[in-house]
């Protein structure tokens, strides 16, 4: 009996709890969320760009007019007006469907609990882009899944490693249960998929039986011209859309979708009803009563606009003080850049130096399930405002030519690898 006095449940819990870990870098992020240090680690919208006014106008109509619906139960699906009005939403990234085919989740977050529950079982492979979104991945291994990492590049999802990936499961008689991608300005590297490639993606997974997952949180905070069309654009049958209301109005509010095929949406709002019983309809309504009354494409222009200007505030500062053979990408959207260190230096390791120098970021570790990522590290630039941002890449630029220095001056890093173990991070890790 291996029950210990601090859990003593410990030897009660379920297998599939075995893969649900807390993050070993959790701790540092207690001591990061202090407000001398500048965070580029959390992805948490700048919802104070919102007029908290026009909200509260918003909430109260909704509570005069409509309480008694709005403080009751709903829908396992969904408010159906709602669901109309995210068409409307949808549009934009060229996704069209009909409103029985959308499911209204707590954040896309359960969007992706509940596709995973309802077509994973232990041991079905998923496929995922390398480096991948944090709580994406605690969803699979929370499901048992195999988690198999695919190679990108600077436009996304790399085609030719899917069909090796396909190909390698293949020769071992095996095959991928689904591909889960995030095209658009992602989460955490940054990029964004061609058309053309978002084609021949489509194409492989389909040709191979593999359902898509598109997640698209981020698709309409582009910074230049217009949203690039969803994946789901192009097959109604072979992909699931995942939408969120999180960075476009509000992510208090947890309020997601999913688009399914016809078949898979029964399931999915069996699924959620046994989860919730019902998505809570005081927030479904209050994003409608927002969209039905408010200017809210001016709103998602203003989201776009500011964090235009942080990404070049810490982008420019990225090229004046980055020390050499530091390289970034360059988002053309959403909150974050994918930074990797110069040869040799460790980001898991420095990151207490980091948050001693008062800057925080996640270390790419995170990002991965099979413990690479460590010269990797992932800033976001949504939250703090630009003199921070400048600052904070500053006192980082700063850390990391003190571990260059060590580096030269004992033909070592301060930071060598640490040893390869798998990391699943926690949810603080938006
Ligand atoms: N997918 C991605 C890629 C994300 O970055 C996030 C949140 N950071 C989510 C899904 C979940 O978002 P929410 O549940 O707030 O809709």
């Amino acid at each position: 009996m291996s029950s210990s006095r601090l859990d003593p449940w410990v030897d009660a819990y379920a297998q599939r709890t075995a893969e649900m870990q807390a993050s070993e870098i959790r701790a540092l992020f207690a001591v990061a969320s202090r407000p001398e240090v500048v965070s580029l680690a959390g992805g948490m919208p700048f919802v104070q760009a919102l007029s908290m006014d026009m909200m509260a106008e918003t909430v109260s109509r909704l509570l005069l007019e409509r309480g008694a619906v709005a403080l009751q139960y709903g829908s396992g699906q969904g408010d159906v007006v709602l669901r109309e009005q995210i068409l409307e939403v949808m549009a934009d990234v060229q996704v069209s469907a009909h409103p029985d085919d959308i499911v209204v989740t707590t954040g896309s977050q359960m969007a992706l609990d509940l596709v995973t529950r309802v077509f994973c079982d232990p041991g079905d492979v998923v496929l995922v882009e390398a480096p991948s979104y944090v709580g994406a991945l605690g969803v699979f291994r929370a499901y048992e899944c195999d988690v198999i990492h695919v190679a990108m590049d600077e436009q996304g999802l790399n085609p030719a490693a899917l069909e090796e990936a396909i190909a390698a499961l293949a020769a071992q008689g095996r095959s991928a249960k689904m591909l889960y991608t995030i095209p658009s300005f992602h989460n955490p590297a940054g990029v964004t998929q061609s058309q053309p490639r978002r084609a021949e993606i489509l194409q492989l997974a389909q040709r191979a039986g593999i359902l898509v997952l598109e997640d698209d949180p981020y698709g309409l905070l582009g910074f230049d011209g217009e949203a690039p069309a969803a994946i789901r654009a192009h097959d109604e049958e072979g992909v699931i859309y995942l939408g969120s209301f999180s960075k476009t109005i509000a992510s208090g509010l947890r309020v997601g979708w999913a688009v399914a095929p016809h078949g898979v949406r029964e399931k999915l709002v069996l699924a959620a009803e046994s989860a919730v019983l019902c998505p809570s309809n005081y927030s479904q309504l209050t994003i409608s009563e927002y969209l039905a009354t408010q200017p809210w494409r001016e709103q998602i222009k203003t989201y776009r606009e500011l964090y235009r200007e942080r990404r070049d505030a810490l982008l420019e500062s990225l090229e004046q003080l980055m020390p050499q053979g530091t390289t970034w990408t360059t988002p053309a959207g959403g909150f974050y850049s994918w930074v990797t260190l110069p040869e040799g230096l460790d980001a898991k390791a420095m990151l207490p130096r980091a948050v001693a120098a008062l800057v925080a970021y996640v270390p790419g570790t995170g990002f991965y399930v099979d413990g690479s990522g460590h010269e990797h590290m992932r800033l976001s630039y949504c939250y703090p405002e630009p003199d921070r941002i400048r600052e904070g890449v500053r006192r980082l630029a700063g850390v990391i030519e003190g571990e260059l220095e060590i580096a030269h001056t004992f033909g070592t890093s301060s930071t060598l690898r640490t040893s390869s173990g798998t990391n699943v991070p926690g949810p603080d890790l938006q």
